[in-house]
């Protein structure tokens, strides 16, 4: 595949980043892994949800995260979208600062900043990432307020516009998302994660429990907007055949750790870890 210009610097560069959900102890990160087969500290009981993870995201690529469940896949968007606090590690960002400091240890107002203008985030439940008894409209407008968009008329059209990209009829606008199909919240919640136009959009198990036809449409979305806008994204999910469709490079996680990282089309082809050729093998 050619790949064009943009694709060749990193927008993001994630080290070392950890997260433990309990007290912690020192042989938290020795005890636990793919080798023990578990996320759980034998000593201290303590969760390793992350483990010193560590990749660059390059600029409008669609990088993969897929790994069974219970393997550390949502915590760590959650961690870069700042609804988790990372226990440690560092996360830079080109689009920010040039790399320059590590946005997990910036103050709330900065990482507020960071998360309004230059993230958009896409939850596997719609509850988490929309207000279902806000109009979906309003929930677009939401987004864009906390943007600094304020003016009324920009804020509809803006409104409209995306809308229209995610197919929800206009005549939906100022209806109530928990009316709406699973299918259609989701894109709901695609056009309000690109309202400020991110450079960076997260994408947490978007299609999972959607029915299939539903679950094409919603993938096919997501290319187009690669496609269009170039935005960097992270998709995740626990199946290889969605990583497959949209992604260009996957990273393979067990038990809170990195275990194979590359091209995804050659980690289909030969799988190195043990682990991968399992998931591969259930798709096929
Ligand atoms: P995935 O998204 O890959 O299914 P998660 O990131 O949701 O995995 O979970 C990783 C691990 O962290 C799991 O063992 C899960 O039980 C644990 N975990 C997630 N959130 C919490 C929490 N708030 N408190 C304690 N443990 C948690
Ligand atoms: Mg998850």
């Amino acid at each position: 595949m050619n790949e064009p210009a943009y694709w060749q610097e990193p927008i993001m560069k994630v080290r070392n980043v950890t997260k433990r959900y309990g007290k912690g102890c020192y042989q938290c990160d020795e005890l636990t892994g793919p080798a023990f087969g578990s996320n759980i500290c034998p000593v201290c009981g303590s969760i390793v949800a992350c483990s010193n993870l560590s990749f660059d995201l390059y600029h409008g690529e669609i990088l993969g995260i897929v790994g069974e469940s219970g393997s550390g896949k949502s915590t760590f968007v959650k961690m870069l979208y700042f609804d988790e606090q990372a226990t440690s590690g560092q996360v830079y960002l080109d689009c920010y600062d040039g790399m320059q400091e590590n946005i997990l240890t910036l103050n709330n107002q900065k990482k507020r900043w960071i998360r309004n203008h230059l993230m958009g985030m896409v939850y596997q439940h719609p509850h988490l990432g929309l207000r279902l008894d806000f109009s979906s409209g309003g929930n677009i407008a939401e987004k864009l307020l906390t943007a600094d968009l304020y003016h009324v008329g920009k804020i509809r059209e803006r409104a409209k516009e995306l809308l229209k990209k995610t197919e929800i009829p206009l005549a939906r606008m100022d209806d109530l998302p928990k009316y709406f199909s699973g299918g259609m919240q989701q894109r709901v919640q695609i056009s309000k994660a690109l309202a400020n136009e991110p450079p960076i959009l997260l994408l947490d198990e978007v299609t999972t429990g959607l029915d299939v036809s539903v679950q094409a449409k919603v993938l096919d979305l997501i290319r187009e907007i690669q496609r269009e806008l170039h935005v960097a994204m992270i998709v995740i999910s626990h199946d290889f055949s969605v990583i497959k469709m949209l992604t260009q490079r996957t990273i393979v996680m067990k038990n809170g750790r990195i275990v194979e990282e590359g091209l995804t089309d050659q980690i289909i082809e030969d799988p190195q870890h043990e682990y991968s050729q399992l998931l591969i093998n259930s798709m096929l």
